[in-house]
């Protein structure tokens, strides 16, 4: 799927649209205080380690996790995310 570069979308912080630059947030080393890295430190400790697989297995199609930043006030805001199998960044 064709995404673009730049995208004229409302702006929560300037409260009106504008220009907002397009790309996906990039991993981060876990922090050992977030509540997912802890959860993990829960489940993988003692016996047993990993926990299960789900039982459907994982979806080949996974969802975007895109950020939307504004080019007037600097700041960046998410929306709805989607499927899209092979994403292709076309500037515009
Ligand atoms: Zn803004």
């Amino acid at each position: 799927m064709k995404m673009p570069k730049e995208k004229r979308t409302y702006c929560p912080h300037c409260k009106r649209h504008t220009i907002h630059e397009v790309h996906t947030s990039k991993k981060r080393k876990a922090s050992e205080l977030k509540w997912g890295q802890r959860q993990f430190r829960r489940v993988t400790a003692g016996y047993r380690g990993y926990p299960r697989p789900l039982p459907g297995g994982n979806k080949p199609v996974k969802k975007l996790d895109l950020r939307y930043k504004c080019k007037e006030c600097g700041k960046s805001h998410i929306r709805k995310s989607f499927r899209v199998g092979k994403p292709e960044w076309v500037s515009n």
